[in-house]
């Protein structure tokens, strides 16, 4: 079962999505940690990446979408898989929608938080491609490319909002109690 999370950067998605993995025991996938393997380790892959990735633009659907589907492919049924900075565009939502076993995606949560704490947050972690700048690029490419996949999720009735401007404890409960409730439509308190 795959399920996908969805917010800007600096919203902290990746905290959440390892932790989850860690306490219940599923796959955690980062496409910005292996695209910054890559970069790190010189591969092919990794020169190919690096100039969108230093511009704060997106790596190509291909490259990506291949990347990810490998990791599918490789799933068992009984696996949870957290999609953590994949889909970014609407080709690649499409091409996962595809890939995904039964051709569905379990859910996406959209993790929301003002712009000013995503900057704040960014700037304190100090990455490479963190720059005030650039990250204000990524802000941009996240509202122009990625944010439309909200509605899209939305419309498909899988999305789960949560509120991220709050400690990661708090954020960590929603996300449990989220995913429950998408596991187990039925034992959900709603
Ligand atoms: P953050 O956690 O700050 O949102 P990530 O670590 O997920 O950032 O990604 C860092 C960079 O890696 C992105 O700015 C982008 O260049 C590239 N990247 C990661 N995932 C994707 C993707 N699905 N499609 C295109 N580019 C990606």
């Amino acid at each position: 079962m795959i399920l996908v999370l969805l917010g800007p950067p600096g919203v902290g998605k990746g905290t959440q999505a390892a932790r989850a993995a860690e306490a219940q025991g599923w796959h955690h996938l980062s496409t910005g940690e292996i695209l910054r393997s890559e970069v790190e380790q010189g591969t092919p892959l990794g020169e190919e990446a690096r100039s969108y990735m230093d511009r704060g633009d997106l790596v190509p659907d291909e490259v990506m979408v291949n990347m990810v589907a490998k990791r599918i492919r490789a799933m068992e049924p009984k696996d949870v898989l957290l999609l953590d900075g994949f889909p970014r565009t609407l080709a690649q939502a499409e091409s996962l929608a595809e890939a995904a076993p039964g051709g569905a995606i379990a859910g996406a949560l959209y993790f929301r938080a003002p712009d000013s704490v995503l900057e704040a947050r960014l700037l304190a972690r100090g990455r490479e491609d963190d720059s005030a700048e650039i990250l204000r690029h990524r802000l941009s490419v996240f509202r122009e490319t990625t944010r439309p996949l909200v509605s899209w999720y939305q419309e498909q009735g899988v999305l789960v909002e949560v509120d991220a401007d709050r400690s990661i404890e708090e954020v960590e409960k929603d996300v449990t109690q989220a995913v429950a409730s998408l596991l187990h439509p039925s034992n959900s308190a709603h």
